[in-house]
C-alpha cells in the first residue's frame, strides 16, 4: 500500500502522481499513447479525445483522422452503431441489455465491456475484441470522459472455434460427428418430451459400398461419400442435423416432424443420391442408398435409443427387400 507523503492528485492504493504532473496534460497523454493496449478516449460530447498508437494498428486509422470527431464507430463497424464508450457516456444501460445481450454492465454509470466479432473496415479483417469501457470523473464527481480499452483476441477465438469443430465435426464429409449426433439426439428427445412434439430419426445406408471401394480404391470411396453427404445434406431444414453416424453410414434427425413428412424427407434423398448418378459397378448403374424411419412422441415407457434401434430395424428391412428404397417402422406402415 503506498502513503502519501506529499501532496498528490490521487492517494488511491494503485495511483499516485504528484500534482505538477497530472496538471500538465502532456503526461496523460504520453502515458496512453505509450501503452501497447489499443486505448481511445471519448469527451463529454463523445468526441474522439485520445487515440492511442496502438489503436492505430488494431483499426488502421489515424489519430487525425478521428481525433475531435463522433466518427470512431466507422473503425469498428461497417453501419453506424455506437462504441461501448459511446454507451457509458450516454448511460444507456438498459438499451446496452437489450442490443448487446453478452455484454456485462458494472456501477453507475455503468462500465461495460463485451467480447464480439467487429467488422473493422479500415484494417480489412474481421476482429475478434474484447472491448471494456469505464467512465471517468472529475474532482467534482460529474462525468469528464469515457476511456475505452480494447483487446485483440482474434487468435484465441480462431483456436477455439477449430477445437469445436475438430470436437463436433466429421473430418471427411464436414457433417455432425457420431459424437455430435449422440449429444443432440439426447437434446431434441428431452425438448420433444417437453413440447410433444413428434421426433423423427432417417438411418441412411450406402448400397453395396464395398463393391464400390473394391472398384474405385477407398480415396474413390472417400470422393463418392462426400458427395452423398452433401446431397443428403441438401435436403436438410435449418433445425435438421444430418451426421456422419459411421463408415457409409448417415444419420438425420427430424425434430417436429411426423412420420410421413420423414418418410418425404427420406424418399428426397433417395432420389437426390440416385441422380447424382455416380457409376457402380454391380448390381444398380449408379450408386444408391437404403433409408430407415422412425417416428416418436416422447414419453416416460421410451427414450431416444429405442428411436434409433427403431430406424435401424427399418434400415435393415429396406436391404432386405433389395435396397435403392425407404423402410417405414412395421406396426406404423401397415
Ligand atoms: P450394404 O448394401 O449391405 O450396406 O453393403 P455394403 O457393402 O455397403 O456394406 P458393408 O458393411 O459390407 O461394407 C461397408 C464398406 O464401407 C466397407 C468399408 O470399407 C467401407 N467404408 C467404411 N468407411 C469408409 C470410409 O471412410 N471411406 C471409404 N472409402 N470406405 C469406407
Ligand atoms: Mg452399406
Ligand atoms: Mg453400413
Amino acid at each position: 500500500m503506498i502513503s502519501a507523503p506529499f501532496n498528490g492528485a490521487s492517494t488511491s492504493a494503485s495511483t499516485f502522481v504528484p500534482t505538477a504532473l497530472v496538471q500538465d496534460g502532456a503526461f496523460a497523454r504520453q502515458l496512453v499513447a505509450s501503452l501497447s493496449i489499443p486505448v481511445f478516449v471519448l469527451d463529454t460530447e463523445g468526441k474522439v479525445m485520445i487515440w492511442n498508437r496502438a489503436c492505430e494498428q488494431l483499426t488502421g486509422v489515424a489519430a487525425h483522422e478521428v481525433l475531435g470527431s463522433c466518427d470512431h464507430w466507422r473503425s469498428f463497424y461497417d453501419h453506424r452503431r455506437p462504441t461501448l464508450a459511446d454507451l457509458v457516456l450516454q448511460n444507456r444501460v438498459a438499451d446496452v441489455r437489450r442490443v448487446l445481450p453478452g455484454c456485462a454492465t458494472e456501477g453507475a454509470p455503468a462500465s461495460l465491456c463485451l467480447e464480439s466479432w467487429f467488422d473493422m473496415p479500415r484494417a480489412g479483417r474481421r476482429r475478434y475484441l474484447a472491448a471494456d469501457a469505464s467512465p471517468i470523473f472529475g474532482a467534482d464527481g460529474t462525468l469528464a470522459a469515457v476511456v475505452e480499452t480494447l483487446r485483440d483476441l482474434t487468435d484465441e477465438k480462431m483456436a477455439q472455434v477449430a477445437l469445436e469443430q475438430l470436437a463436433t465435426r466429421d473430418g471427411l464429409t464436414g457433417l455432425a460427428n457420431r459424437r455430435c449426433f449422440d449429444d443432440t439426439l439426447h437434446a431434441e428427445w428431452a425438448r420433444a418430451l417437453r413440447q410433444q412434439q413428434p421426433l423423427s430419426l432417417l438411418m441412411v445406408d450406402v448400397d453395396n459400398f464395398k463393391a464400390y471401394n473394391d472398384a474405385n480404391g477407398h480415396l474413390g470411396g472417400d470422393e463418392c461419400l462426400k458427395r452423398i453427404a452433401r446431397a443428403v445434406a441438401s435436403e436438410m431444414r435449418a433445425n435438421d442435423l444430418v451426421a456422419r453416424y459411421g463408415g457409409e453410414e448417415f444419420a438425420v434427425i427430424l425434430p417436429n416432424q411426423s412420420l410421413k413428412g420423414a418418410a418425404i424427407v427420406a424418399e428426397r434423398i433417395r432420389c437426390r443420391v440416385e441422380q447424382l448418378q455416380l457409376p457402380s459397378t454391380a448390381p444398380t448403374r449408379h450408386v444408391t442408398v437404403s433409408i430407415g424411419a422412425a417416428t416418436a412422441v416422447a414419453g416416460p415407457d421410451n427414450n431416444a435409443s429405442q428411436l434409433v434401434a427403431t430406424a435401424d430395424a427399418a434400415l435393415y428391412r429396406a436391404k432386405h427387400l433389395g435396397r435403392n428404397r425407404i423402410s417405414l417402422p412395421l406396426t406404423e406402415a401397415a
